[in-house]
């Protein structure tokens, strides 16, 4: 089972997982609650998803930690990532928190930014095996293009014209931190 609420992650573990023919359900779809990600690392909230998702179910549990980093914050929002959209409803707005991070960055030359993705798989015996992609690029501003989810519209990928935004979903499975990390979870735990 996947642990997430998040329908675009979602989306993508799905399409990682589908040529494995395994059947993902998720945290949101099974009405479990959501942990409170308390730890300061894409490792440690990762792990908190996880084994709470497999201790709820009994069954294995793969948890996303991701985030997007830029180089003029000193990689923030980074593992505050999903904070940064929060409003006071409790809903998210990303259209407000890309406009927060390009106005902070702006007056900064240097206009790095990546996102990094730590996925870890927890087993019914609360073991745990952790993974990490990573990728890296530039933050545009503003925002351009519909596909994808979150911070998507203003990641420019190292070497490429179009944002992750703008990218078919293929594409971007193609390089993004998610599939990389999947890549490696794949290579250790699943039939090659
Ligand atoms: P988490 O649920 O605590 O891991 O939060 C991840 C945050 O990073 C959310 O705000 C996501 O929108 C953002 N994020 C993670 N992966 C991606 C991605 O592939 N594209 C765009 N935003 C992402």
């Amino acid at each position: 089972m996947l642990a997430t609420h998040n329908a675009g992650k979602l989306r993508e573990v799905q399409a990682l997982l589908a040529p494995y023919g395994l059947d993902v359900v998720s945290a949101g779809e099974l009405g479990l609650p959501e942990p409170a990600e308390t730890e300061e690392t894409f490792l440690g909230n990762a792990t908190i998803k996880a084994l709470a998702a497999t201790r709820a179910t009994g069954l294995p549990a793969l948890a996303d930690d991701s985030g997007f980093s830029l180089a003029a914050l000193n990689g923030a929002p980074g593992v505050r990532t999903a904070d940064w959209a929060m409003q006071p409803d409790g809903s998210r707005d990303y259209a407000r928190a890309m406009a927060r991070v390009a106005e902070l960055a702006a007056p900064h030359a240097d206009r790095r930014a990546w996102f990094i993705s730590v996925l870890v798989l927890a087993w019914p015996d609360s073991h745990t095996e952790s993974f990490e992609g990573r990728v890296e690029g530039h933050w545009t501003f503003p925002p351009r293009g519909d596909q994808g989810f979150g911070y998507d519209p203003m990641f420019l990928p190292e070497g490429g014209a179009r944002t992750f935004g703008e990218l078919p979903p293929e594409a971007k499975k193609a390089l993004s931190h998610r599939a990389r990390a999947f890549a490696l979870l794949a290579a250790a735990c699943l039939p090659g």
